[in-house]
């Protein structure tokens, strides 16, 4: 099958679990209460989803994997190329997923590599967007370890795409705000509750279910948790126990230096960019005010209320 249509099968199965997920999420949720745009929605969705991976989609692909291509080309050896396509992916499916249950393992016991780590654990309400916050760093040993293999080992160009929509549909799925009851295939495919159980901020599951796809290698290695009960539903029984930054420059800038992000408001210049976001609403509110539509009602003077600090206002939105 041509790539050019591979590719516009795999957008259009995409676009439909989307659509499925955002549905069964509002229809059983596993934590009830949760908002459609929670806390950090917006950063997961233009920063991470879509800024962050355009720009490192470029980076990992035309500035390490092909390079490593002109030197380390294997496919000359013909090792796949006579595979069918689903054995091709089933391989790199099961192969990659082993690499990043031990990658992901190694990064909740390594100090270094929990910096590029935690901010996929930052957030405190888990969703089918949350499972896109993830470092920079972090995006680029992983994908560069996972897509560089297809292409140098010549396997057929449309492993690719099938491989990319196979990552995006787990992502959301596990992340999902979802109650799923798999039966005894849940020792085989990961799912929602033991990911989610792995976000969740008790000191019992820190070292627990790493698996990302296939559920199998924490129950081989003995580390999953299973306890059979949702965790609580406050936002202390989530996400870290430490502050975290809210801005996404300030998340990559914590992994390398810790700080207050308050305590910098006392800049202004760091104020002006962090209330860069509150004052265009701000602005658009004054330039195109949401009056109630219909005839003028005459309001009744409210009790006067305490204004909010921007600052304050903002980290309360965001
Ligand atoms: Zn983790
Ligand atoms: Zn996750």
């Amino acid at each position: 099958m041509p790539l050019q249509k591979v590719l516009t099968i795999t957008s259009v199965i995409l676009a439909c679990w989307l659509v499925f997920i955002i549905a069964w999420e509002r229809i059983s949720p596993y934590r009830k209460g949760l908002a459609f745009f929670r806390e950090g929605f917006w950063i997961d969705l233009v920063w991470y989803t879509l800024i962050q991976s355009y720009f490192l989609k470029i980076l990992i692909f035309d500035y390490i994997i092909m390079p490593l291509q002109k030197h380390f080309d294997l496919s000359h050896l013909h090792l796949m190329s006579n595979w069918p396509v689903a054995l091709q992916v089933l391989f790199f499916v099961v192969t990659h997923d082993l690499y990043i249950y031990l990658f992901h393992r190694f990064q909740h016991s390594n100090k270094a590599l929990w910096r590029i780590h935690e901010a996929h654990h930052s957030g405190k309400e888990v969703d089918f967007l949350a499972g896109s916050r993830s470092h920079i760093m972090e995006i680029i040993i992983n994908q560069t370890i996972e897509f560089a293999p297809i292409i140098l080992l010549g396997a057929n160009p449309v492993v690719v795409p099938i491989k990319a929509l196979i990552d995006a549909m787990f992502g959301m799925f596990i992340h999902a705000n979802i109650k799923v009851k798999l039966g005894k295939l849940k020792y085989l495919i990961n799912t929602p509750e033991l990911h989610l159980w792995h976000h969740a901020n008790y000191q019992e599951v820190f070292h627990a279910n790493f698996s990302t796809k296939l559920s199998v290698w924490d129950y081989l290695f003995g580390t999953v948790y299973d306890p059979g009960h949702a965790p609580g539903n406050k936002p202390e029984n989530w996400g870290l126990y430490y502050d975290y930054p809210r801005d996404y420059f300030l998340q990559h800038v914590f992994s390398i230096k810790r700080f207050d992000e308050k305590k910098l408001l006392k800049y202004p210049w760091f104020k002006w960019y962090y209330t860069l976001r509150l004052r265009l609403i701000d602005r658009l509110d004054k330039f195109m005010p949401l009056k109630p539509q219909g005839p003028e009602v005459d309001l009744q003077p409210s009790a006067p209320t305490t204004p909010i600090p921007i600052e304050d206002n903002l980290i309360q939105q965001n």
